[in-house]
């Protein structure tokens, strides 16, 4: 048993027009889990009357990327500070949809990384393998990597959030056994306690992402390095997200 507080984020991608924040009000409502953390990461355009509805609540607000500089002929980009400046607490930086999409790289997303501390936002580090890594049996190789590469140094257990997030089990129902998420929760703990220090390292939270859902939540909660989810499609609804924090 750790002191670890389980963190339930939710991931809505480009998925929410205004109306959607009435799925905010039925999770708040609902009430599932006290002793779990809520992060909801809507689209950005949703982020300021989100973080306005959630300040009487228990759920916290993030964006989903942050630009690596605060200001600049950056085009479309949104920075962290911006963010910070909108009501949001969280970022999340390294979705494999924006490694792949935008070609984000480790040393990228360590800066957008770097940039969210700055803003005194926590960042949702995401990494994980593809599913040619995975049968090839690089997986910790490739997310140790990962891991050295998008991470800044000074981390702390509250300003890091590290989601593991295999490639391959992202909206496709598909979910690694639970074996093989212990594996990887395992490696990465003992990467973070390596670099960081027993302290640091035990403090920061992993959270498993990838086809998490009602059904699966808490077998997978329960493992000792899990302490949470980063959930997409089982996001967007409150009945569904209310049973994932519930699980965990
Ligand atoms: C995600 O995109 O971060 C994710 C985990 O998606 P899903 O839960 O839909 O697999």
């Amino acid at each position: 048993m750790n002191n670890r507080r389980k963190i339930a984020a939710g991931n809505w991608k480009m998925n929410g027009l205004r109306q959607a924040l009435s799925e905010v009000e039925a999770l708040h409502a609902a009430n599932p889990n006290p002793n779990c953390e809520v992060v909801i990461c809507p689209p950005a355009t949703l982020i300021r009357s989100m973080a306005k509805i959630c300040g009487e609540m228990e759920i916290n607000v993030g964006g989903q990327d942050c630009h690596e500089n605060n200001a600049g002929a950056h085009t479309g980009d949104i920075s962290a500070e911006m963010l910070a400046d909108t009501g949001a607490t969280h970022v999340i930086t390294g979705h494999s949809e924006r490694r792949e999409a935008y070609a984000e790289t480790d040393a990228l997303v360590r800066s957008k990384s770097q940039s969210a501390w700055a803003a005194g936002l926590v960042a949702i580090v995401c990494i994980g393998e593809s599913l040619a890594h995975r049968k090839a049996k690089d997986t910790l190789e490739i997310v140790g990597a990962q891991l050295s590469g998008s991470i800044p140094d000074g981390a702390t257990g509250e300003n890091l959030v590290v989601a593991y997030e295999p490639i391959w089990a992202i909206g496709s129902g598909l979910t690694p056994t639970l074996d093989e998420i212990s594996e990887v929760h395992d490696f990465i703990r003992a990467q973070l306690i390596s670099r960081f220090g027993e302290a640091t390292g035990n403090a920061v939270r992993i959270l498993y992402g990838g086809s998490m859902k009602p059904d699966n939540a808490t077998e997978i909660g329960a493992l000792a390095n899990v302490d949470g989810g980063l959930v997409g499609g089982a996001s967007l609804k409150a009945a569904d997200f209310s049973r994932i924090v519930a699980a965990l």
